[in-house]
């Protein structure tokens, strides 16, 4: 199957799944948590780690941001994670100024020139898709492949400076 030259792949070098290249699982994990708040709570890391494994898709002046975002994620956990997000939120609303603050994140390394990686070992069209979704099995379950992947995609940037 990996070398299958039939096989549809991905810009970020995966093999299509049954739903897919990545933006199809993208978009139907987007419609699925948009009615399931448990999941949702991963919103910022799949988007996160949507646009640094297709950066072609992404506004290239939030990618360094969102890289230093995912390595937090990795390093503290979501609810870190999520309280510097909802910080972002109420520092954009009250006007003072737009993109992130950097503050949180100036610890982690920045996004590595060179990229973006041919090769991740966790993509979203190699997410499982059962029973019509992609928490059939709990949604722990569900968190602990997107952090599969968040940690694949931090892996393959980093190697990218060798
Ligand atoms: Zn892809």
């Amino acid at each position: 199957m990996e070398d299958d030259p039939i096989a549809a792949r991905c810009d970020c070098g995966a093999v299509a799944g049954p739903l897919g290249v990545c933006a199809d699982y993208y978009h139907a994990i987007l419609a699925e948590e948009q009615a399931d708040p448990q999941m949702y709570r991963w919103h910022a890391p799949v988007v996160c780690a949507y646009l640094l494994q297709h950066p072609s898709r992404a506004h290239e002046k939030y990618l360094d941001g969102q890289f230093r975002q995912m390595q937090l994620y990795l390093d503290k956990g979501l609810d870190a994670l999520l309280r510097v997000a909802a910080h972002q939120v109420a520092r954009n609303r009250h006007g003072v100024g737009s993109g992130y603050d950097m503050a949180p994140l100036a610890a982690y390394e920045p996004l590595p020139p060179g990229g973006p990686p041919r090769h991740f070992r966790a993509t979203f069209c190699g997410l499982p898709f059962r029973d019509g979704s992609f928490v059939s099995d709990g949604h722990s379950t569900y968190g602990d492949r997107i952090e599969a992947i968040v940690g694949a995609t931090v892996e393959s940037w980093r190697s990218v400076q060798a």
